[in-house]
């Protein structure tokens, strides 16, 4: 039985990290967020926490090495057993080559989710939002308010403004998914990944979700039927 590669694609803001959490309440997949995992290296200070940090800050892309590994580690491990959402991942040919070498050597069924957004709305989106820095849960201004004002509804933290959101650094973003990971698109037709495109700016977040799974479950059923046929 092979295990579903859910690739969440889509610029900065498009809503990759609140799709992967809704995803997963139906799906039950392990959510691999390759920022959430660079954020809490920042955040245990290890030796490469600083250099990470620094990088992260300017809006440009961490290497493709160490990204790589985090991600090659996690989809071996027990949390991935039933399948993976990448979020945040890949975003360099370099990175898309790797994940397709692990792919192939392992039972594992790629499909890729692109979240179309324009980018008057993701700077709009951006601009007020504020993420836990204990859980990573993410709020919004307009949307998704926590219940009391500045507290994280999960765990109480305070919620902070990320470094990386603030508009220049989000320009900066927005050119590095423009010159760096839109191109993957290519990539993944080439590769035969099968792709849903969908609007990410309109419908709420629960009315994506609900899609996504409606188009995953029927590419479930697709493959399984031609997988019964060649048995
Ligand atoms: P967003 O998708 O909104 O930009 P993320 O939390 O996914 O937010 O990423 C924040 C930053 O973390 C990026 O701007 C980049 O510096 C770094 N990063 C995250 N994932 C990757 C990756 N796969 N390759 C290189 N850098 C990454």
């Amino acid at each position: 039985m092979s295990r579903l590669c859910v690739i969440l694609f889509g610029p900065p803001g498009s809503g990759k990290g609140t799709q992967a959490k809704l995803l997963n309440a139906s799906l039950g997949l392990a959510h691999i967020s390759t920022g959430d995992m660079l954020r809490e290296k920042i955040a245990a200070a290890d030796g490469l926490g600083a250099e990470v940090a620094a990088i992260m800050k300017t809006g440009k892309l961490v290497p493709d090495n160490l990204v790589n590994q985090m991600v090659e580690e996690k989809i071996d491990s027990k949390e991935s057993i039933r399948g993976f959402i990448l979020d945040g991942y890949p975003r360099t040919v370099a990175q898309a080559e790797l994940l397709d070498g692990l792919i192939k050597a392992r039972p594992v069924c790629p499909v890729v989710v692109y979240l179309k957004v324009d980018y008057n709305v993701i700077i709009g989106r951006i601009a007020g939002r504020r993420q836990c820095p204990n859980c990573n849960a993410l709020y919004g201004l307009t949307s998704k308010n926590p219940v009391v004002a500045g507290i994280c509804d999960n765990c109480g933290s305070k919620l902070v403004i990320r470094e990386d959101d603030r508009e220049e650094v989000v320009r900066e973003r927005l050119k590095a998914y423009d010159g760096e990971t839109r191109p993957l698109l290519e990539y993944f037709k080439q590769a035969g990944y099968p792709e849903l495109d969908i609007d990410g700016g309109s419908e709420p977040p629960q009315a994506i979700a609900e899609d996504i799974v409606k188009w995953i479950r029927s590419v479930e059923q697709t493959m399984a039927a031609r997988r019964a046929l060649e048995a």
